[in-house]
């Protein structure tokens, strides 16, 4: 329901359009083809994603000569589908006890995307699971993101491990790590700096936070979350492709897609990087982070 809410924009403009360009055609031909390939660009979608999704209609036209306009809608959602990477690796919000203790997510990401948001919300959603959460203020460069993570832990009801603006942020993360495993805590949530005019400093930093806590656990961090603003277009892709070179990231937080009438960075950015989308924000509130489901996305966006 609140998927459905929060997708609105961009399932409404993006079907408005594709009936208008099939409108009064009954087969699928070139002029259809262009449509749709300005249609997906134009909602998003991104160049290269597009012209794949273009390509295999294309080739579906080709093997079934009877394939008309009104099947588009049923083959497209077919395709996209078969594009978007869901999240597999386990560590879900209703799937972490299964996970060795602490499960620790590091979360990547530009200032402005969402990514203290992103980071209350899953606390949040973790403790409403019955899991106990410590989150750790690793974005030591701005006192502003220090204090807005306290409000949400505050809020939320978890503990937070802070040092002062300006202390290194691998041990803020080794901190943080080493109290959840004294309390036998379920999850770690760590916070990172998101200055990228600087690749080399952000590439050295987020190795050196994934280094010293590889002292308490080889393993760590079990997850390296990318939170990318949805309603950012090209950004969101540029973002996606630096921080892809600076570290591995292991899945998407895909934010702000309630603001936005081109939820296609989604499908896009999922295409070309290979990643799973695990999440998408709909809302500033609380509850409004939802675990990616993308049957229900693509349904959302044909609706
Ligand atoms: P950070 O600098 O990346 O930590 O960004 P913040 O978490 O502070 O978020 C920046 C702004 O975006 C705040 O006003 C948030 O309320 C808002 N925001 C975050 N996620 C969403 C979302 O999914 N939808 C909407 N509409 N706003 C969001």
């Amino acid at each position: 329901e609140t998927l459905d809410k929060g997708l609105e924009k961009s399932s409404s403009s993006f079907l408005n359009k594709l009936s208008k360009a099939i409108v009064g055609k009954s087969k699928v031909d070139d002029e259809v083809l262009d449509d749709l390939e300005e249609i997906l660009i134009a909602s998003d979608v991104g160049v290269d994603t597009t012209l794949k999704i273009v390509e295999r209609i294309e080739k579906r036209v080709a093997q079934d000569k009877y394939f008309g306009t009104d099947e588009l809608n049923k083959i497209l959602r077919e395709e996209i589908t078969t594009l978007l990477i869901e999240s597999e690796k386990g560590g879900n919000i209703d799937s972490v006890d299964s996970l060795p203790k602490p499960y620790v997510i590091m979360v990547v990401g530009v200032n402005g995307v969402g990514k203290t948001t992103t980071i209350g919300k899953l606390a949040a959603q973790f403790k409403k699971e019955g899991k106990s959460v410590v989150l750790g203020a690793g974005d030591t460069f701005r006192a502003a993101a220090i204090d807005q993570l306290q409000i949400w832990a505050d809020r939320v009801g978890v503990t937070l491990i802070r040092q002062n603006m300006g202390s290194d942020p691998a041990s803020v993360a080794y901190d943080t790590v080493q109290s959840a495993v004294k309390q036998n805590a379920d999850v770690v949530i760590i916070d990172t700096a998101g200055r990228l005019h600087n690749k080399v400093n952000l590439m050295n930093e987020l190795s050196k936070i994934k280094r010293v806590m590889q002292k308490i656990k080889p393993d760590l961090p079990n997850e390296v979350l990318l939170v990318l603003d949805g309603s950012t277009g090209q950004n969101a892709f540029e973002q996606a492709k630096q921080f892809t070179k600076a570290t591995e990231v292991t899945a998407l937080a895909i934010t702000k897609l309630d603001g936005t009438a081109k939820g296609g960075v989604v499908i896009g950015i999922s295409d070309q990087f290979q990643i799973p989308v695990k999440y998408i924000g709909v809302g500033e509130g609380i509850d409004d982070l939802q675990m990616f489901d993308k049957v229900e996305f693509v349904d959302s966006f044909f609706k």
